[in-house]
């Protein structure tokens, strides 16, 4: 079903030695749950990712659950499959793990998933209005940012997790009503960079909101070609490395 490609890991500096493809992908989660984390998308210990195994595209590394996001290295992951059975790991597994797995076996291309609570995702989530680019943020979701309301309760069934996923569809991200946001993406950076950018896009109409609300927005087709030139690929690679600079930067202060 998933078929087997050259996968695209994103680089942190770690050895290009041997076993390198799988520490990368492992570091590269790693990284991205963290970067979540100084984004304010952490919830306690709520909150998980998960990327596509090196080996095996039916396979996936998840950040465990009883952590927080910053809290995360390489070495807490766990592996499970895509009937969302643990398959290795020492730590316990989130609850929502059919979120991931109905995502990746109804996406092939998708190889990373994340799923956070932010505070303005939530609460914009919660309005029923549509997202409007208001700034750049909102051009990323040009074309529909879809809202699923067939429960506010925690996705544990593949039966939700698939109804999740057909809401999502082709989309880069859906909301969560009164729980959060689910982005997807063909590598950590862009499903990490896309969660981070929806947060920001529903703060930014938030503050619009706050002051009456905006009378002004990009339109749909210009909104388009901004999506394709502000967050194109590269660019999101980009912005996923200069967070992991802060990250080290910050690491290295012991914070
Ligand atoms: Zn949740």
């Amino acid at each position: 079903m998933c078929g087997r490609r050259r996968r695209e890991t994103w680089r942190v500096g770690v050895s290009q030695g041997s076993a390198a493809a799988e520490t990368n992908v492992r570091e590269a989660l790693a990284y991205g749950c963290k970067i979540l984390a100084l984004e304010g998308q952490g919830d306690i210990i709520w909150g998980h990712v998960t990327l596509r195994t090196p080996e095996n595209p039916e396979k996936l590394y998840m950040k465990p659950a009883a952590m927080g996001l910053e809290e995360i290295s390489a070495s807490d992951l766990i592996t499970v499959d895509l009937d969302g059975k643990k398959v290795d790991g020492e730590r316990p597994r989130h609850s929502e793990v059919f979120i991931h797995t109905e995502i990746m076996r109804a996406r092939p291309e998708v190889d990373c998933v994340v799923h956070t609570h932010p505070p303005h995702a939530v609460a914009f989530g919660s309005t029923n209005r549509p997202l409007l680019p208001v700034g750049h943020e909102g051009s990323l979701f040009a074309g529909g940012l879809p809202v699923f309301s067939e429960t506010t309760d925690l996705i544990v069934t593949r039966e939700l997790g698939e109804a999740l996923a057909g809401t999502l569809g082709g989309s880069n991200a859906v909301l969560l009503q009164n729980h959060g946001l689910v982005a997807a993406g063909g590598s950590i950076a862009e499903a990490v960079m896309t969660a981070v950018v929806l947060e920001r896009a529903c703060r930014v109409q938030m503050l619009a909101d706050a002051m009456g609300g905006a009378r002004a927005w990009t339109d749909p087709e210009e909104a388009l070609a901004k999506k394709k030139r502000i967050y194109h690929k590269q660019a999101l690679e980009q912005a996923f490395e200069y967070y992991a600079r802060r990250v080290r930067a910050l690491e290295a202060r012991g914070l």
